[in-house]
């Protein structure tokens, strides 16, 4: 199969000869011949698959060859995204692939003086790449008029949703041109994303290029256990040990990036961070370094997980696991690409079990535990199933600090207790010591250290069990 048997036109062929593509993509070779011919489509295709190209292709070519041209504050392709970072991508893949079509391409999102945006608008653009949130703004100004979009692209749909842009999305819809194309592309497809998609799309294309939710097969994925407070102590355990040098690291709140990254940085990796409260010219500083290898560590929350585009990383190191089970198989979507095999290494916590079940359920695999010698979990992290069941109770903590007796529990008699510091068990500290002899304090005031209970109780605690608190809390503006 290739790029002109499925009716491409020859600057495009260039375009893509320059960019060394030699056969379209699976999902390429159904979306390509679809969206030429104007229809709706609805894939299934997560990032890495060439789902870029797979609309921005097809929807280059209508532009040059169905007119009017572009009025001014008007778009005739309206792509949206969840993230500034993709916007940064799926423009960059416009302006690629068209090359020499004399079309005008913009990426508009939040975090960014709205004035340049604004400007550019003035003359109107043939793609426009947008956040929701952005993108309303510039139609309350008057900046960007619908009439004239002829196509729509949601890009990372689930995402967008998980992301709470529901209500914006839904403001878009009602404001574009019934008479129009859509092209909804998700890597999962939730019954969120289902209504979603039967409000919007007529008579879509189905695409499905992998099984939805799969992780890519050739990355070795593994799971650690460990107390939450020992997790920055073991992430620099298991960096020096294994010498990773080249990697993405997630966590989850922003005081627990900029907390790895100073220790990484402390321990003499060169290393940056992407969070949500980051300005973005820093965000994308950041990416290109790391892209380049200016920078080996790139430490990110949620933020960065979608439509990062680097190739051939090896490797993903999950500090937290994320709240929403789908972010895990875009995070590890960073290695593992284009046919390279790639590690995706967790570092799981008891209170992450409902987490780790979750993500289990969704790739429909139980993700192989491995305990690091020393670093062994106090508390348990239960037992898990491929079908998302918690299936053993989480054991009684050895030592609680409240005692709990549950009516009816059988009394055991008490065993000695153990250091607070959780040392016993641990190698000596001048073993455990890696790479932080520049004075690196892994101090209890971490982000991850356990400082207070929780939110409140699950449904049915078990007798003395630590049954992990609810859905944690999560906001946009925090990550
Ligand atoms: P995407 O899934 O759109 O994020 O694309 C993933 C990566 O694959 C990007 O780096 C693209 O440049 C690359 N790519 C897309 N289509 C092809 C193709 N047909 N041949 C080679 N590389 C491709």
């Amino acid at each position: 199969m290739s790029f002109a048997s499925l009716g491409l036109i020859d600057p495009l062929l260039r375009n893509l000869q320059d960019l060394n593509y030699q056969t379209p993509t699976p999902v390429q070779v159904k979306a390509i011949p679809a969206v030429l011919s104007g229809n709706d489509v609805m894939a299934a295709a997560q990032t890495g698959t060439g789902k870029t190209a797979g609309f921005a292709l097809p929807l280059l070519q209508r532009l040059v060859q169905h007119g009017p041209a572009v009025s001014s504050n008007r778009a005739r392709v309206l792509v949206l995204v969840p993230t500034r970072e993709l916007a940064e991508q799926v423009l960059q893949s416009f302006i690629a692939y068209g090359k020499g079509l004399d079309l005008r391409f913009l990426a508009a999102y939040g975090g960014v003086s709205i004035n340049p945006q604004m400007m550019k608008l003035r003359k109107g653009v043939d793609v426009l790449v947008a956040t929701p949130g952005r993108l309303l703004d510039l139609n309350r100004q008057n900046a960007v008029q619908f009439d004239q979009v002829q196509t729509l692209v949601l890009d990372e749909a689930d995402r967008m949703l998980d992301l709470g842009f529901e209500r914006e999305l839904n403001a878009v819809f009602a404001a574009l041109p019934a008479q129009r194309q859509t092209l909804l592309f998700s890597a999962t497809f939730t019954d969120d994303i289902r209504t979603m998609a039967a409000g919007i799309l007529r008579g879509p294309v189905n695409i499905s290029v992998s099984p939805p939710n799969a992780t890519a097969s050739k990355i070795k994925q593994w799971v650690v256990p460990v107390d939450k407070k020992n997790k920055p102590e073991l992430f620099m355990h298991l960096v020096a040990e294994n010498n990773w040098e080249h990697a993405l690291v997630f966590v989850k709140t922003r005081n627990g990036v900029d907390y790895l990254a100073a220790i990484l940085d402390e321990a003499g990796y060169s290393v940056d961070t992407i969070h949500g409260d980051k300005p973005q010219p820093a965000r994308l500083r950041a990416l290109e370094r790391f892209k380049t290898g200016e920078v080996n560590m790139l430490v990110a929350t949620d933020v960065a997980a979608r439509g990062l585009d680097i190739d051939n990383l090896p490797l993903v190191i999950n500090v937290d696991l994320p709240i929403v089970a789908q972010d895990y198989v875009h995070r590890i979507g960073r290695t593992g690409r284009a046919g390279a095999s790639g590690v995706a290494v967790s570092l799981v916590c008891a209170d992450e079990a409902p987490q780790l079940a979750a993500i289990e359920a969704l790739i429909r695999q139980t993700l192989r535990r491995a305990e690091e010698p020393g670093f062994e979990a106090e508390h348990r992290v239960p037992q898990t199933s491929a079908t998302g069941e918690i299936i053993k109770k989480p054991k009684k903590p050895k030592k609680p600090k409240v005692p709990q007796t549950a009516p009816g529990a059988l009394q055991m008699p008490s065993k000695k207790p153990r250091p607070q510091t959780g040392e016993s068990k641990r190698k000596p500290a001048a073993q455990r010591a890696v790479a932080t002899n520049k004075g690196t304090s892994l101090s209890s005031n971490s982000p991850f250290s356990v400082q207070k209970p929780r939110s409140k109780p699950a449904s049915k605690p078990a007798a003395g069990s630590r049954k992990p608190a609810g859905k944690p809390a999560g906001g946009r503006g925090k990550r």
